[in-house]
């Protein structure tokens, strides 16, 4: 069967969910194209031929940018088989059959799609514990994201160690679907995506896992397999700050197997919105989580929702003077100053009983919400477009900061906002 699988957008990354299931259906002995239009464009004659063409929607905006390049997909080849696959495709299972997709494969996808193309019925989420094989990433060569260190650029490798999580937090797209639970990639699978990566010139490798640390035996595993085969080669991982107190021990390992930056989910530096979205960490946890990965000499790039319907403008400069005070303005992207809390379709959010959401907008994919202190709102708005503008310009981080400081006429005299030490980050600069 000639098949074609879409990716729209993963964040500066080439994506393991085109490479992953192009191996499994080329393995089944299918016809496999894949298209990221992040980087390249769909060839039209190979939209026309496939039979089954499948979006991998591993996030929101992925999912958003989908929609009219399914319409226009719909459009050349009426006769094609649509399948919608990744994180987000349970979550907005009914506008994407709206929009004519006919098969939804949400959680492990791997076996879904091959069963898909041999015809078979599938449910919209999978969590079989699957034995993965190498994804291929044959002829792929797109541009990516660099990791930028030192006036240094690094190609970036791409890849996932495990998927879904084994926490609940209120607000996380992951929950509705993996409910708790998540699935380790396997190591040897993992370090053969990461060595035919570095063989074409990545000298850095994202782990895409929601945590890193869900598993850490099984992460420790990789990273010193990683060291001992590439000592040059840096990473990155996602680990929630819960976790980076929990096994403070493995902090040095992660310095000495060559970690860049480790991104945590801060949120918020408030305990009400910490409680609110059960992120079982504390404003106290974070300064902990701060110190100790300093110690270790470790980067810690944490992220935020700046903006959700209990922030207070109080509330919204003490963040500002929090991350001033705490040296941490470099290590903060600024779109991290301006998230808006998304609330998205089977979120455990929808259960609290203080949180007015209007109906479901179905061009947003969110179920959007009005802050009861207008103020709020307007300064969330300022403050994105400042930030939009100002990145535009390629102004430095401690500009854009100032810039967001002097909307809420916060004082930065008294603080050094020069980086402690020389931050690497990615050059991708949106996030969501
Ligand atoms: S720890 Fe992170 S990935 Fe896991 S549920 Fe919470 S927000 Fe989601």
């Amino acid at each position: 069967m000639k098949i074609v699988l879409v990716s729209t957008y993963e964040m500066g990354h080439d994506p393991f969910g085109l490479a992953s299931p192009r191996a499994w259906l080329e393995g089944a002995g299918h016809q496999v194209r894949v298209f990221d239009l992040a980087v390249e464009r769909m060839e039209e004659e190979a939209i026309r031929e496939a039979e089954m063409i499948a979006f991998y929607l591993p996030m929101h905006t992925a999912t958003r940018l989908a929609a009219p390049v399914i319409e226009r997909v719909k459009r050349m080849n009426p006769a094609a088989r649509l399948v919608a696959y990744g994180l987000y495709a349970p979550l907005n299972e009914a506008m994407l059959r709206d929009l004519g997709v006919g098969a939804i494969a949400g959680g492990e996808f791997e076996t879904s799609l091959v069963k898909l193309a041999r015809g078979e019925a599938i449910e919209p989420v999978c969590l079989d514990r699957l034995r993965f094989i190498v994804p291929d990433r044959s002829d792929r060569d797109g541009q990516y994201a660099m990791l930028v260190s030192g006036g240094e650029k690094r190609r970036v490798a791409y890849t996932e160690a495990s998927r879904g999580c084994k926490h609940l937090c209120r607000h996380c797209p992951i929950v509705p679907v993996y409910q708790g639970k998540f699935r380790v990639v396997d190591a040897d699978v993992v370090l053969a995506d990461i060595r035919q990566q570095v063989a074409r010139g990545a000298a850095h490798v994202t782990f895409g896992d929601p945590d890193f640390f869900n598993g850490p035996a099984h992460a420790i595993r990789i990273v010193r397999a990683l060291r001992q085969e590439f000592p040059r080669v840096s990473y990155d991982a996602t680990i929630k700050i819960e976790h980076l107190l929990r096994h403070r021990k493995l902090l040095d390992t992660l310095r000495e197997t060559g970690c860049a930056f480790i991104v945590s989910a801060a949120e918020s530096l408030d305990d009400e919105v910490l409680a609110r979205l059960e992120k079982n960490h504390t404003r106290r946890d974070f300064f902990e989580a701060v110190e100790l990965t300093r110690a270790a000499g470790l980067t810690l790039q944490p992220t935020f929702i700046a903006f959700t319907p209990w922030t207070t403008i109080e509330g919204y400069c003490d963040f500002l003077r929090t991350i001033a005070e705490l040296g941490l303005v470099e290590n903060v992207a600024p779109v991290q100053l301006v998230l808006r809390l998304l609330v998205t379709p089977g979120s455990r959010l929808l259960q609290l009983p203080d949180l007015d959401v209007e109906p479901f907008d179905a061009k947003s994919l969110v179920y959007p919400w009005k802050h009861r202190d207008p103020a709020v709102d307007a300064l969330g708005s300022r403050a994105f477009q400042t930030v939009a503008r100002l990145q535009k310009e390629n102004r430095s981080r401690a500009e854009i900061f100032r810039e967001i400081a002097a909307l809420v006429s916060m004082p930065l005299e008294n603080f050094d906002l020069a980086p402690r030490t020389a931050s690497p980050y990615l050059n991708e600069p949106w996030y969501c």
